[in-house]
């Protein structure tokens, strides 16, 4: 069976880091969370005022970032001491857990800058565990091109291959699709793995209904996901994941379990405790949670 679209969420336009338009789909009024994901943010342009300000220095704890960057060139730096360059094509694996600061700056002043960050839970037993960070080039993505559909296996498995990231707590499939105009792209998929679709370039559909852009298509149960390109064709991402199940507290940047938690990170990260595996990184600010450093606009998210 077809997994139907279950509901379709407009993304809304928010001001992330220092003054970067993106589109949120998940972590909206409209859509809190998909459990295992937390957040969906499409962020960049052509304009370079919608990205020249970046993401400074600020803290996360409790999940997992996960960024891929479609077009575009970003430098990473963290508190772990991990500096990387993040080009088009390439992705970024950041396992915040018990917690890391970080900045994400444009390292280009104009053209098109453009790329999804998705936000991946981590179960109560981990939240704490040590941070980790892995990059991966263009290069190092498996692409698989099959006439008009052409598939960058970031996580999961797709005709046989393997995707560069492994989540064993979600076994998160990861795919950047491309179809010509009126091709079909299919993925089996068990039932009790929550999936979405999110288009970004031409139009698509799947069954009847519509996948427009700018928007997410939570789909419901069934065992595959099959979407077909309108005759412009399409480039969507295709993500699933196993739920999780656990209570999700979240304040910005801080994904814990119980609202006790969340006030600690608060506490650890106002008094500069929150970093438990350190290394040196010049340029981070400590103390007060400044709109600038929720990793949102400030809103609360209780
Ligand atoms: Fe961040």
């Amino acid at each position: 069976m077809i997994r139907p679209v279950e509901k379709l969420v407009r993304a809304a336009e928010v001001t992330e880091g220092a003054g970067v338009a993106v589109h949120r789909t998940i972590g909206t009024p409209a859509l809190k969370n998909l459990d295992p994901f937390l957040m969906l943010d499409h962020f960049g342009g052509s304009d370079p005022d919608e990205y020249i300000a970046g993401f400074p220095p600020h803290p996360h704890r409790g999940f997992i970032t996960f960024t891929y960057m479609l077009d575009g060139h970003m430098e990473h730096q963290d508190s772990m001491g991990n500096r990387g360059d993040l080009r088009s094509g390439g992705a970024q694996w950041m396992k915040a857990a018990s917690g890391v600061i970080h900045s994400e700056m444009p390292k280009q002043t104009g053209g098109l800058m453009r790329g999804f960050q998705l936000w991946i839970n981590l179960p109560a037993a981990e939240k704490m565990s040590d941070p980790a960070y892995q990059e991966f080039s263009p290069q190092a993505i498996p692409e698989i091109e099959d006439g008009p559909v052409r598939v960058r296996l970031l996580s999961g498995r797709y005709a046989g291959r393997r995707g560069v990231i492994d989540d064993p707590n979600t076994d998160m499939h990861y795919l950047d699709v491309a179809l010509g105009p009126g091709n079909e792209f299919a993925l089996p998929l068990a039932g009790d793995y929550a999936a979405f679709v999110c288009v970004y370039e031409g139009g698509a559909a799947t069954g009847s209904s519509d996948l427009p852009q700018h928007s997410l298509a939570v789909l419901g149960e069934g065992d595959e996901i099959r979407v077909i390109a309108g005759p412009a064709g399409a480039r969507f991402i295709c993500v699933a994941g196993k739920p999780i199940g656990e209570e999700v507290v979240q304040y910005g940047p801080f994904v814990m379990n119980t609202r006790a938690e969340i006030e600690l990170a608060f506490r650890e990260y106002q008094s500069g405790q929150l970093v438990k595996k350190k290394a040196a990184m010049t340029g981070v600010r400590k103390g007060g949670l400044t709109t600038g450093d929720t990793g949102s606009t400030g809103k609360t998210y209780f």
